[in-house]
C-alpha cells in the first residue's frame, strides 16, 4: 500500500496533515475547526471517524484546535509528549469543546505506520508550546518527515530528514521582508511578535529552511511540502512571505549544494482566501 499524504492546511491560522497507509489513517496536528477539518478530509475521499490517532507537534492552538472535540465525540486518541498534553489541558479547561478526551504519549507505531519523534525548539517562555517535536512516519519503504514550527535548524532535524521520501518543512518568512518591517515604524506594534518569529524560539526563514534541506535531503527525497508560509493574511500587510520566494530559496540552496531538486509542493494558509488542501501525494 502506498503512503498517502495531504497537507490539509498549514500556517498560523491552522495546521493539519493527513497521512494514510490504506489501513491506518493519522492526523498530524488538528488546528482547524472540527467542521472544516471534516470537510477537508471528506474532500480527499476519507472519513474523519476512520482516523486512528491524532499526533500533536506542540501546544499552540493553530495545531490542536479540533483535538478536543475529535477525541471526545469521535473517540480518536490524541498523542503528544506529556508536557504538551498538560499545557493543552491547562488551557482548554474553560472551553468545553476543546477539552481533550483520551490522550497519551506518542507510541512507536499506530497500526502499520511506525512513528519516530525528534525534538525541535519553538515557543519559549511567553508562548509556551509544551515540548515541541517533529515526526517521521513510515510504512514499508515510504517515509515522511514533518518539521513545522521550528526556531532553528539542529542536528536532530537534519538526522530525522535524512533518507526520508517526503518532507513537510516550514519556510515561514522572507528575511528581507521581516528585517524591513523591523526598521519601519509603521509596523511598530508588530515588532515584539516579529522579533519572536526571528528568534530561536520562533519560525524558520526561507534561507534557514533552504540550508537545512541542503544539509539533509538526498536522492531518496522525491517530494517537499513547504509549509507555515506567512502569506494570505486578511490584511496583506501582515504577509512576510510568498510560496514563490520560499521555493526559489530552496532551489537556489539545493543547486549550490549540488543536490537533486525534488518536486516542491505548495501548502495553503487559510485566511484572506479560504485556502485549500495541498495535492494528495501517494508514495508507492
Ligand atoms: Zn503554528
Ligand atoms: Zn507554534
Amino acid at each position: 500500500m502506498p503512503l498517502s499524504i495531504c497537507v490539509l492546511a498549514s500556517g498560523s491560522s491552522g495546521n493539519a496533515t493527513f497521512v494514510s497507509s490504506g489501513n491506518t489513517h493519522l492526523l498530524i496536528d488538528s488546528g482547524l475547526s472540527t467542521t472544516e477539518l471534516q470537510r477537508r478530509i471528506k474532500a480527499i475521499g476519507y472519513e474523519t471517524a476512520d482516523i486512528n490517532g491524532i499526533l500533536i507537534t506542540h501546544a499552540h492552538s493553530d495545531h490542536y484546535r479540533a483535538a478536543g472535540s475529535l477525541s471526545r465525540r469521535l473517540h480518536i486518541p490524541v498523542f503528544a509528549p506529556q508536557t504538551t498534553i498538560d499545557v493543552i489541558r491547562s488551557r482548554s479547561s474553560k472551553k468545553r469543546y476543546r477539552r481533550l478526551g483520551s490522550a497519551d504519549t506518542v507510541p512507536d507505531a499506530i497500526g502499520d505506520i511506525s512513528i519516530k519523534c525528534f525534538p525541535v525548539q519553538h515557543g519559549g517562555e511567553d508562548r509556551n508550546a509544551g515540548e515541541p517535536i517533529g515526526f517521521v512516519v513510515t510504512n514499508g519503504d515510504a517515509s515522511f518527515a514533518l518539521a513545522t514550527d521550528v526556531g532553528r535548524a539542529s542536528q536532530e532535524i537534519i538526522a530525522a530528514l535524512q533518507g526520508t521520501r517526503a518532507v513537510q518543512i516550514e519556510s515561514n518568512y522572507d528575511e528581507e521582508i521581516l528585517n524591513r518591517k523591523l526598521t519601519d515604524p509603521e509596523h511598530r506594534t508588530d515588532w515584539e511578535y516579529l522579533r519572536w518569529v526571528k528568534s530561536d524560539d520562533g519560525h524558520l526563514s526561507n534561507t534557514q529552511c533552504a540550508e537545512l534541506l541542503a544539509l539533509s535531503i538526498s536522492e531518496s527525497t522525491t517530494d517537499i511540502f513547504l509549509g507555515h508560509l506567512s502569506e494570505n493574511h486578511p490584511n496583506p500587510k501582515s504577509d512576510n512571505n510568498s510560496f514563490e520566494l520560499a521555493r526559489q530559496a530552496v532551489i537556489h540552496s539545493l543547486r549550490q549544494a549540488e543536490k537533486p531538486i525534488p518536486a516542491i509542493h505548495r501548502t495553503y494558509r487559510t485566511g484572506l482566501r479560504k485556502g485549500q488542501s495541498s495535492i494528495l501525494l501517494k508514495l508507492e
